[in-house]
């Protein structure tokens, strides 16, 4: 049988990591098991899913790079399809009438708890008898799956192992509600054997659901998919991850300046290792990944590992695939990379120094950006008097160099140096800071490879200028 599984998220807000990691534990499975992914938008709770959300998760997926075979399906374009399994189950007596208000269930929940027993509807109760024999046709009811009496649901989760539910702890569930819409047990249940799903992937919040949703399998002679619930996500301080412990929205860790593949490469290992291995490429994970692997504890979310690798992958991935996020970074911040030189070759020489996307669209801006002053405390350092003959003589060698390489201008740092008797540091400093208006960069010879013969020639003497302004004020 082909494998197919799915992600199926509620559209109640944006995709949170939890959500991103089980999407990807479900997409893994499915590419290890050359199988197919399906999308589906659970949207039955009209009052708290959006549009925006949708949106939002669409958006997440497509920026992890987590493309799906199918879908995305709408719960919310299928009721003609669960009201046609409502009608088969009532007509098979596998499903009832329920006229009891709501306002009596309360009634009876309270008795129930005030009783010191575990509240549950009771089909058998005298008052909901008797609201179901006083009924008539024009009262409102809702559907309930008529679930067994007897026995005990057993189902071997890929996680969690051997799980074994007394059917007497289970009640019957609604699955149509009084205003006509069908529930979230119910809909789910349709929706993953329609779409043949053979394992479902899902968040450890579901576990209870899992022994009502096995007996709907049962009741309308669907196969029933393997689980694997995945643990929590908790945050740093062991609390439940939240809001509270920064980034949650997977976009958001876009906007902070993270690849895709770093937060991938993150999230596999919050709960799935192989060994003590680290590092996956995609390829790797897709190769090694099984469900018997995620570990049943929860997770500590921890950010500098995620910075760790995000360094990691901005060093060691191709600069094309940097590059391709990075030209975001670069856009909301206006960097225009039209004059100057190829993105590609500056992440080749800058990509090493940064932990985030927003530090190498900051260390990229001197290639393109001219800057209005020097960066205070290099240029009070390195931009004095004592530092005027060595900009000299390197901006005259520099203007008549021809051959505009790394190897020539590291060349004309050295001749400027023994020319001068100086040593690197007191050439190469100033020219750093003229060059990129800061203390720190790459090596300044190829700094200045990059930066092109017009921009080099210009900055130092501005860098002159400045000193010369200095001297007169001193
Ligand atoms: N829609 C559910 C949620 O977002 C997931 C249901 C499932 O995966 O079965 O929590």
């Amino acid at each position: 049988m082909t494998v197919k599984t799915r992600f199926a998220p509620s559209p109640t807000g944006f995709l949170h990591v939890g959500g991103a990691r089980t999407a990807l534990y479900s997409w893994l499975y499915a590419k290890h098991m050359g199988g197919e992914f399906v999308l589906r938008i659970e949207d039955t709770d009209i009052e708290r899913s959006t549009q925006e959300a949708i949106d939002a998760i669409l958006e997440g997926m497509e920026w992890l790079g987590l493309e799906w075979n199918e879908g995305p399906y709408y719960q919310t374009k299928r009721f003609d399809r669960y009201n046609e399994v409502v009608d088969q189950l009532l007509a098979q007596d596998k499903a009832y009438k329920c006229y009891a208000p709501k306002a009596l269930l309360d009634e009876i929940r309270e008795e129930q708890m005030a009783a010191g027993d575990k509240p549950r509807y009771d089909a058998n109760h005298p008052k909901v008898v008797a609201a179901n024999t006083e009924a008539t046709e024009s009262s409102p009811f809702c559907i309930r799956f008529r679930n067994p009496k007897e026995g005990t649901v057993v189902f071997d989760d890929k996680i969690r192992g051997h799980i074994e539910i007394a059917n007497s702890e289970l009640d019957d569930l609604i699955i149509r509600r009084t205003d006509g819409s069908p529930t979230y047990n119910f809909c789910v249940v349709i929706d993953d054997w329609d779409m043949g799903i053979t394992q479902v992937v899902r968040g450890e919040d579901h576990i209870n659901n899992t022994p009502r949703q096995i007996n709907i399998y049962e009741a309308i002679g669907a196969p029933v998919p393997e689980f694997a619930h995945c643990s929590m996500i908790l945050g740093d301080d062991g609390a439940k991850l939240s809001k509270r412990h920064g980034a949650v929205s997977v976009m958001q860790y876009r906007d902070e300046g993270y690849l895709p593949q770093a937060l991938l490469n993150y999230l596999i290992r919050l709960g799935w290792s192989h060994g003590d291995q680290e590092i996956f490429s995609m390829d790797e994970m897709i190769k090694l990944f099984s469900l018997e692997s995620i570990s049943k504890s929860a997770s500590a979310f921890n950010t500098d590992k995620l910075l760790w690798l995000n360094n990691h992958y901005i060093k060691t991935a191709e600069p094309e695939y940097v590059a391709e996020y990075l030209q975001w970074h670069l856009d909301a911040k206006s960097i225009d990379t039209s004059n100057g030189p190829s993105i590609i070759e500056v992440i080749k020489l800058v990509g090493e120094r940064c932990n985030t996307l927003i530090e190498l669209a900051e260390q990229s801006r001197y290639f393109y950006q001219d800057f209005e002053e020097f960066e205070a405390g290099a240029a009070k350092k390195h931009l004095r008097p004592v530092a005027k003959e060595a900009l000299e003589l390197a901006l005259s060698k520099a203007e008549s160099l021809q051959d505009w390489t790394t190897e020539n201008l590291h060349q004309l740092i050295a001749d400027t140096c023994s020319d001068l008797e100086l040593g690197m540091g007191k050439v190469g400093m100033p020219l750093r800071v003229a060059v990129t208006g800061q203390g720190q960069s790459p090596s300044v010879d190829a700094v200045m490879a990059l930066l092109g013969k017009d921009k080099v020639v210009t900055r130092i003497a501005k860098a002159l200028n400045f000193i010369s302004a200095r001297e007169a004020n001193a």
